[in-house]
């Protein structure tokens, strides 16, 4: 966990409440996070979900791993120590969307079990819906949609997760995507379903 380093400062609460934010916005907060192999269809998922909220008037909004390493997180890299503070930027940024009211979809590896349970941990119980989104090694390698697992099994990518780093699989996430067994559109639609079912889609 980073250490605090500026001193002498206190949290200053506002004078809007939670529940008039989920008044205005017809709904609650929420982070929906997604974790997995490359390739196993986070993004694709998300970006799937994203609409299907916006289409029911809701809003939403996608944190996605490579978009935050451009900008945000460009400074860090994929040794463990950077894998944390990525996930753990990460979960701050989701941590203010889902403040604000917003759904944030997060679609990140976060292949450390202890870094995602760490954002966990920092939210209200119910903020933080984990999604595993689940596929094969082998069908991740196959589907290499960026070519990277070709790259990493030649020896020109190092400490890729999967293949010589690890991937620690959520033991109880909230929700398991099984991408081999069904299709993308059904994918986001069982996590609309399971938000909606859980009270999130209303104030
Ligand atoms: P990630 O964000 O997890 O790295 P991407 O969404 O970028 O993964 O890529 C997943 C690839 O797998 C895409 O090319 C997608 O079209 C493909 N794919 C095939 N079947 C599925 C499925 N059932 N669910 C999600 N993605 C799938």
């Amino acid at each position: 966990m980073a250490e605090q380093k500026a001193t002498n400062i206190t949290w200053h609460e506002g004078s809007v409440s939670r529940e008039e934010r989920q008044q205005l916005l017809n709904q609650k907060g929420v982070t929906v996070w997604m974790t997995g192999l490359s390739a196993s269809g986070k993004s694709t998922i998300a970006c799937i979900l994203e609409q299907m909220l916006l289409h029911q008037k809701k809003s939403a909004y996608r944190l996605d791993g490579d978009n935050i390493r451009m900008g945000l997180n460009k400074n860090l890299g994929f040794s463990a120590e950077d894998r944390a503070e990525n996930i753990r930027r990460i979960g701050e940024v989701a941590k203010l969307f889902t403040d604000a009211g917003v759904i944030a979809i997060t679609s990140f590896i976060s292949p450390y079990k202890k870094d995602r349970d760490a954002v966990r941990a920092s939210m209200k119980p119910g903020e933080f819906v984990e999604v595993y989104v689940h596929v094969s090694l082998g069908e991740a390698e196959k589907r290499d949609p960026k070519g990277l697992y070709k790259k990493a099994r030649a020896g020109q990518l190092k400490g890729f997760t999967g293949i010589d780093d690890p991937y620690e699989a959520p033991e109880k996430p909230e929700i398991l995507v099984e991408t081999e067994k069904s299709k993308p559109e059904e994918a986001a639609a069982n996590i609309l379903e399971h938000l909606r079912k859980g009270g999130y889609l209303t104030a």
